[in-house]
C-alpha cells in the first residue's frame, strides 16, 4: 500500500506530495511541527500536543491553518488512510510560500500544512526498551528558543548523527554550566543516588515535552520522589537509572552514558515501570 501524505488540502501518494520551493519552511525553516504517538489508531496526549502547537505558532506569529477540531479530523484521516494502528502522526505548519526575503511577507500568506503518518513495529520497540539505549553528551549549541518546536533542527540532526556514529541512540546536550538540558529529540531524566526522579525544569532552554508532562503526573501518582532539578553528566553517570521521553520513544531506558554503564548496564526497575505506566496512560487516554 503506498503511503499517503496530506499537503494543503489533499491526500497524495508520498512520491507526488511536494511543496513549492519558495515555501518558507524549505527556505528558512520558518515553521513548526508536532508529533503524536498513535495507539490503536488513536492519538495519545492529543490536547497537550495541540496546546503546544498553538503556542509554537503563536510565538512565531503564524496563524493556525485550521482549528483544532478540523486538524484532528485530518490527523485521524492520515492515520486511517495509512492504516496505522501503532505509530506516529507528524504535522508541520510553515509560514507559507512567498518570494525569498528574510522578513515576514508583507501580505498575509496562507500557512502550508503537511501531515504524514507511519506505523511502528511495536514488538521491535518493546525489544529495544528491554535492552535500553546508550547516550552520548555534546556541548549545547542550539538557539535560545528551544521551547518553540521549530523545524530548524540542524544542531539536533548533527547531534543525532554523532550519536549514531558512536553506536548510541540519543545525544544529550550539556549547557555551559555542565548541566544536561535535554536530548536531540527527547527529554532527559535520571533516578539519582537518593532515588529521586530528576529532569530539567521548564525555565531552562528546553522543549516542554508532552510525554514529560504526562509522566510527571504519573510519577506523582506513584508516590515517587520527584525533583525538577538539573543534573550534571557526572551525576547522570553515577545515577541508579536514566531514561528519555518523547512521543517517538515514549519512555526509553538509558543504560550507558558516554561509554559508562549505569548500574549493571541493564534497564532499571523504575524506568521499566514508568514505561509501562506511560504506555498504559497513552493507550487509555488516546482519542
Ligand atoms: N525535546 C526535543 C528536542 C524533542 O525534539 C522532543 C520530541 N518532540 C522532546 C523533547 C519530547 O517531546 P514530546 O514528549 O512532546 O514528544
Amino acid at each position: 500500500m503506498p503511503r499517503l501524505a496530506y499537503v494543503n488540502g489533499r491526500f497524495l501518494p508520498l512520491a507526488e506530495a511536494s511543496v513549492n520551493i519558495e515555501d518558507r519552511g524549505y527556505q528558512f525553516a520558518d515553521g513548526v511541527y508536532e508529533v503524536w504517538a498513535v495507539f490503536d489508531g488513536r492519538l495519545a496526549d492529543c490536547e497537550g500536543h495541540f496546546e503546544r502547537l498553538e503556542r509554537s505558532l503563536g510565538e512565531l506569529r503564524i496563524p493556525m491553518p485550521m482549528d483544532r477540531r478540523a486538524l484532528a479530523v485530518v490527523l485521524k484521516e492520515a492515520v486511517r488512510r495509512n492504516r496505522v494502528r501503532t505509530g506516529l502522526v507528524y504535522l508541520q505548519v510553515t509560514r507559507g510560500v512567498a518570494a525569498r526575503d528574510h522578513a515576514f511577507p508583507a501580505w498575509r500568506v496562507r500557512p502550508s500544512l503537511v501531515i504524514t503518518a507511519k506505523s511502528i513495529d511495536w514488538a521491535a520497540t518493546q525489544a529495544r526498551a528491554g535492552q535500553g539505549i546508550a547516550v552520548i553528551t555534546l556541548p549545547e549549541n542550539r538557539w535560545g528558543r528551544c521551547d518553540i518546536k521549530s523545524t530548524a533542527l540542524l544542531p539536533n540532526v548533527l547531534a543525532k548523527q554523532a550519536a549514531r556514529e558512536a553506536g548510541a541512540g540519543e545525544a544529550w546536550f550539556v549547557d555551559e554550566l555542565g548541566l544536561v538540558t535535554e536530548g536531540a529529540s527527547s527529554n532527559a531524566w535520571i533516578i539519582d543516588q537518593d532515588g529521586a526522579v530528576r529532569t530539567r525544569d521548564l525555565n531552562a532552554n528546553i522543549l516542554r515535552g508532552i510525554t514529560r508532562r504526562s509522566l510527571l503526573d504519573l510519577i506523582a501518582g506513584e508516590g515517587l520522589q520527584l525533583s525538577e532539578r538539573p543534573f550534571t553528566v557526572e551525576e547522570a553517570k553515577a545515577a541508579r537509572e536514566a531514561f528519555i521521553t518523547g512521543a517517538g520513544t515514549l519512555v526509553m531506558p538509558v543504560v550507558r552514558i558516554d561509554g559508562t554503564p549505569l548500574g549493571d548496564g541493564r534497564p532499571g526497575p523504575v524506568a521499566t515501570r514508568l514505561r509501562a505506566l506511560y504506555v498504559h496512560h497513552a493507550e487509555a487516554s488516546a482519542v
